[in-house]
């Protein structure tokens, strides 16, 4: 049974979702004010491990991640560069979807703030009207959090004197812990009409908003970076369990730990980010995200090129094994007899599957499962490809495939559509085509041919009388 550590009860529980076969997952997304780095990557890669894994396990996963096109640093950004908000915001929730692309990280669904406004304004009211928030003359309402017993449960600050937050607008509020629901107009700030004036919604109350539309008013799994339990998903659990009128609103609370840079956590406001465009120049999005893997999700991670280079290095290992065992299943004879060494590898192809299931039902520790993985590429290395049999070749591949469903890593080497032969015939026609020019001396079409394959992706290795080819993923 899948365990999972839960930052509410802070001890790790076996998960048991409201209404199972359904597991619902809402997860904080980006505020798209710039490009997404390596830290993003590391929340949401944990986020869709989860996800795949829970499906795995024969859930019926619905997951939901939010995207904030509305914020304070996004009016900056856009003043900054004189020019709308929404200029700001289409820039970078295509950086965002590009950097998921290529993670191959899947969300069913990305609401974006602006398209729920007067979803929000409709829950907003209902606080309003059961006496858990206020309307300032300004304009403004605040979540009153001293009508809500239960505060600071999730992060453990259980002192008022800890929950401080949104100094801003200390002149405003009742309390200097209550936090903004709407935020009434600024000069040349973007707006919307609300019952209270012209404004915009404050950040908290959006993924309590979203989440409910798309989830119902009780969550199986609510995530995010480790940096948002306070004041963010405390925010979210009061004005949510306040309006919904039961607890808990989520039953698990899943938290990713930091991404670290010289020990310290990357973010903007440090100023020390990797930006994820950059880093994938050169190394391999699936590398990023079996190095992501190499450490426990709620560990931090130390962002390290020894560490991304190993992680590159296992990663040509695992293409090199699916190559291997389809070329292998391709070539091999049915097994019609087992001897007792091919017995023994049998079974050590099950322990491995054991340990593999056992780690990830284990809090989801990828670091053991990935050594599990690394075992099954040694015995495809060490015992398959020097004597073929294939029985074995097949449960090998069949385990790969299984574990990959989990890692998402290795999908353009296992998935492939029957026009993916015909592609390798064509290749091969005009290999030959080019071998033919090269016998006749006709080296300026035949490095034609091969320059413009190069183009295409494809690389030829010349050999004395015939070529090699590959396609360059
Ligand atoms: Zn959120």
């Amino acid at each position: 049974m899948l365990k999972l550590y839960n930052t509410l009860s802070k001890v790790v529980e076996p998960f048991k979702p409201v209404n199972p076969p359904q597991a619902k997952i809402y997860f904080c997304g980006p505020t798209v004010y710039d490009y997404m780095h390596v830290g993003h990557a590391r929340a949401y890669i944990a986020a869709d491990v989860l996800r795949r894994y829970l499906m795995v396990k024969g859930y019926d996963v619905l997951s939901v991640q939010n995207i904030t096109d509305i914020d304070d640093k996004i009016i900056k950004r856009a003043n900054d560069e004189g020019v709308s908000y929404d200029v700001i915001t289409s820039r970078y929730i295509d950086d965002y979807f590009d950097m998921l692309n290529k993670l191959n990280i899947k969300v069913h669904v990305h609401p974006r703030v602006t398209a729920h406004i007067n979803e929000i304004v409709e829950f907003v009211k209902d606080l309003i009207d059961s006496g858990y928030a206020y309307v300032t003359p300004l304009g403004s309402v605040y979540f009153n959090v001293d009508s809500y017993p239960y505060y600071g449960e999730l992060s453990g600050k259980l002192d008022r004197g800890e929950w401080g937050q949104e100094d801003e607008f200390l002149s405003e509020k009742r309390r200097p812990y209550d936090f903004a629901l709407w935020k009434a107009v600024k000069p040349g700030e973007p707006y919307w009409e609300s019952p209270w004036g012209k404004g915009r919604p404050g950040w908290h109350i959006e993924c309590s908003v979203m989440s409910s539309k798309y989830l119902g008013s009780q969550i199986d799994i609510h995530g995010g970076g480790q940096d948002l339990i306070f004041p963010h998903h405390e925010n979210e659990k009061a004005q949510s369990e306040a309006r919904f009128n039961h607890r808990p609103w989520v039953k698990y609370w899943f938290h990713v730990g930091y991404l670290t840079i010289k020990k310290e956590k990357m973010s903007k406001s440090l100023g020390n980010v990797v930006f994820f465009k950059d880093i994938v120049r050169s190394v391999k999005p699936e590398a990023l995200r079996l190095w992501v893997l190499s450490a426990h999700y709620r560990t931090p991670l130390e962002f390290s090129e020894e560490g991304l280079d190993i992680a590159s290095r296992t990663y040509s290992r695992l293409v090199n094994a699916v190559s291997t065992l389809k070329k292998l299943l391709s070539e091999v004879e049915p097994t019609s007899y087992l001897n007792d060494y091919e017995m023994m590898v049998l079974r050590s192809l099950s322990i491995i599957k054991e340990r593999f299931y056992s780690a990830m039902d284990d809090d989801l520790n990828t670091p053991e499962a990935l050594s599990q993985v690394y075992e099954l590429t040694t015995v495809v290395f060490r015992d398959l490809e020097p004597k073929p049999n294939y029985a074995l070749i097949l449960k090998a591949y069949m385990l790969l495939r299984e574990f990959n469903e989990v890692l998402g890593v290795l999908d353009k080497h296992i998935y492939y559509s029957p026009s993916d032969e015909l592609v390798g015939k064509l290749v091969e026609l005009l290999v030959n085509v080019r071998q033919k020019h090269r016998d006749l001396k006709d080296y300026e079409t035949s490095d034609w041919i091969r320059n413009e394959l190069m183009r295409l992706g494809i690389k030829l290795m010349d050999y004395r009388d015939r070529s090699k080819w590959v396609i360059e993923l």
